[in-house]
């Protein structure tokens, strides 16, 4: 079966989760939010206080990690050990920790392979950071969503202090900027646009309008 890949990379905050999945409910195509694989590998780490910069130790715990992917009415579900994880995942703790074990190469080969067998199986619009670099090098449509790191802190500013009464703008902004850099800076399948991506920024739209942008580049490509 020949299955339709949209391929949606960018730094965090950029908008990729938001708007991919409006858009794939509108084409009804699955979405799959490929950083929530990492953010479980960082979960259980953490949970197994074990530093999710010490490769050997992450090494040792992707031997026996079940990470799974599925979705119901709402989204995404991650199970992580067979525990719906998908709230768990979200907190600034696990967003450092998530791109810390990025960098390692045996985490990201083994969501890697998860993954491709994910855009196999179903039309998926997939977002994370090398998707249309390595994960997914033949996809259909290749988009890069960027927007400057104040508006990016920002609109996950806007996000977290629902959650965490306690979080600062400053902290959201610095930890964005370490991911950005972190993720950039890796050697095995670094943050970087495909060259055969569109570029997208979105600094001063509003999501109604960078959904539109998405919507109509994926819908002039397929049809
Ligand atoms: O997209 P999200 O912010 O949830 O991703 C968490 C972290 O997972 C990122 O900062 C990045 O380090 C890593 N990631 C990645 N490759 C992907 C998706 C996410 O390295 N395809």
């Amino acid at each position: 079966m020949t299955t339709i890949k949209v391929a949606i990379d960018g730094p965090a905050g950029a908008g990729k989760s938001t708007i991919a999945k409006i858009v794939a409910k509108q084409l009804g195509f699955i979405y799959i939010d490929t950083g929530a694989m990492y953010r479980a590998v960082a979960l259980k780490a953490i949970k197994n206080n074990i530093n999710t910069k010490e490769a050997n130790k992450i090494c040792i715990i992707l031997e026996n990690i079940d990470i799974n992917i599925k979705h119901d009415e709402d989204g995404q579900v991650v199970l992580l050990d067979g525990e719906d994880v998908t709230q768990a995942i979200r907190t600034p703790e696990v967003s450092v920790g998530a791109s810390n074990v990025a960098a390692i190469p045996q985490v990201r080969i083994k969501l890697v392979e998860l993954q491709r067998m994910l855009a196999a199986q179903n039309n998926v619009i997939m977002d994370g950071r090398d998707i249309g670099t390595y994960v997914l090098p033949d996809a259909d449509i290749k988009i890069f969503l960027t927007a400057s790191v104040e508006d990016r802190a920002r609109r996950r500013y806007e996000e977290m202090k629902l959650k965490y009464s306690d979080c600062s703008f400053e902290q959201v902004k610095k930890d964005i900027e370490y991911r950005d850099k972190n993720d950039s800076s890796r050697e095995f399948a670094p943050l970087k646009a495909a060259e055969d991506a569109v570029i997208i920024d979105t600094t001063n739209n509003d999501l109604e309008q960078s959904v539109a942008v998405v919507s109509n580049l994926i819908r002039e490509r397929l049809m």
